[in-house]
């Protein structure tokens, strides 16, 4: 029997109840297939753990934070295994340790480095399900590490790749990608495929129906990846495929939201060879992603203004950290604008319509919403913007490039 890899996501496994139904799910496949299930902790227990963290402490120890947030997925597991024994399908739960899911001596966002499948596949031979903790890793010495939050549809993918699986099955608490996220604009449309380009670019733009780490793996091993609805299994979903099997090529294909962000500028740093070298790489080695970065001269030419957007979650840590730089490079100071959201559209198309750009631009300057920085890409522009435009943002972009419609042309 080939090997499937299924994910269940939080909203999923939420109650014992859904607990049940994922099993009824998982047993049904593992009628015709070996199947491993991936799944992620009940409900919001991943934020409630989060803020257990920081009420025990100030500034938690980052090693204990990933030792916290595993205890989630472990939950899951166990309950998952137990209701798939009731129902006659023998199956075993393991947490990323035992699965051998090894991942670099980073806390908070490692990344997976091998997986050691013997154990599984043993489990698998003995025509045991496999039910596997989302999110989590172990590093050689045997710490306990996380992938970063969302990270359990990377567990899959990766799991997929390493057990030659035929199919990953991505379950969650909507149909499939949509244009936009559906929560915000109802008349969002589905996409029955998807190229990993776009998925990647909507991925990383905030898009939280796959993990962009997830979508990178599966885009480089040309894994055919599915999302697809626990709560209608019958939907076909949306197809993640290679570029080449697109007939179509809209200019704009979907339009994303980030929230929660927060804008950091330094002032008036000296125009030198290096400087943003230096500042960059302070925020690289603390895995700060950064987005948006802009440079601009003052007149003189004898400094300039850095600017760029962050996760407002990193917004204490990167501040003091370019305090310290900004003083040493003899910068003016630092500046945070801590009400930022960014809006982008994503197209494999978008660089043959030049007029693009500006009719967003337009769009929402008439609706009334300000662009505090624009940036852009082959296949994406995004803008930063005040949070509670957000949702309009999203909605009037949509309406703009009629993404509600099924005609491509
Ligand atoms: P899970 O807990 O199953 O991993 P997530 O909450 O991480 O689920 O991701 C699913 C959510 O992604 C949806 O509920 C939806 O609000 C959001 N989302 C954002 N953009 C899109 C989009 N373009 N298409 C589908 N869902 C989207
Ligand atoms: N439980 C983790 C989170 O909430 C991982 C995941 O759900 O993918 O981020
Ligand atoms: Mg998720």
């Amino acid at each position: 029997m080939g090997v499937i890899v299924q994910k269940f996501g939080g909203t999923s496994v939420k109650s014992p109840a859904r607990v049940k139904n994922v099993a009824a799910l998982v047993a049904d496949a593992a009628k015709h297939n070996s199947v491993v299930v991936v799944v992620s902790a009940m409900g919001d227990t991943t934020d409630y753990l989060v803020k257990l963290a920081r009420q025990a402490s100030r500034n938690p120890v980052q090693r204990e934070i990933d030792a916290l947030l595993a205890t989630g997925e472990q939950i899951s597991i166990a309950l998952l295994a137990m209701a798939l024994n009731d129902i006659g399908s023998p199956a075993v739960s393991l947490t990323g340790t035992q699965l051998g899911i090894i991942t670099e001596a980073v806390h908070t966002a490692a990344r997976i480095v091998d997986i050691k499948t013997d154990r599984i596949r043993r489990y698998l031979d003995e025509g045991r399900i496999v039910v596997a903790a989302g999110f989590q890793g172990t590093t050689p010495e045997g710490d306990i590490t996380t992938l970063g939050r969302g990270g359990s549809d990377t567990t899959a993918v990766a799991l997929a790749i390493a057990l030659g699986a035929s199919a990953c099955d991505i379950y969650t608490d909507v149909s499939c990608v949509y244009t936009a996220d559906p929560n915000i604009v109802a008349s969002a449309r589905l996409t029955e495929k998807i190229s990993y380009e776009e998925m990647l670019e909507m991925a990383r733009v905030g898009a939280q129906v796959l993990h962009p780490r997830a979508v990178e793996l599966a885009r480089k091993h040309r894994l055919k990846v599915r999302v697809r609805n626990t709560f209608d299994p019958g939907h076909v979903g949306t197809l993640l495929t290679g570029d080449e099997d697109m007939e179509i090529h809209r200019p704009v294909s979907s339009v994303t939201v980030a929230r929660e962000q927060a804008s950091l500028a330094i002032l008036k740093v000296p125009d030198r060879p290096g400087i943003a070298g230096t500042v960059f790489g302070a925020l690289a080695i603390h895995r700060i992603g950064v987005d948006m970065i802009i440079q601009a001269f003052h007149h003189d030419r004898a400094v300039n203004d850095m600017t760029f957007v962050i996760k407002r979650s990193d917004l204490d840590a990167a501040r003091s950290l370019l305090e310290g730089v900004a003083a040493e490079m003899g910068a003016e100071g630092v500046l945070a604008d801590e009400d930022v959201a960014k809006v982008s559209i994503i197209g494999a198309g978008l660089m043959d319509q030049p007029d693009v750009a500006a009719r967003m631009f337009t769009a929402l300057g008439r609706a009334g919403i300000n662009i505090k920085m624009i940036s852009t890409s082959e296949i994406r522009i995004s803008c930063a913007i005040s949070e509670q435009d957000a949702d309009r943002a999203v909605q009037v972009v949509h309406d703009l490039f009629h993404l509600d419609e099924a005609d491509l042309s």
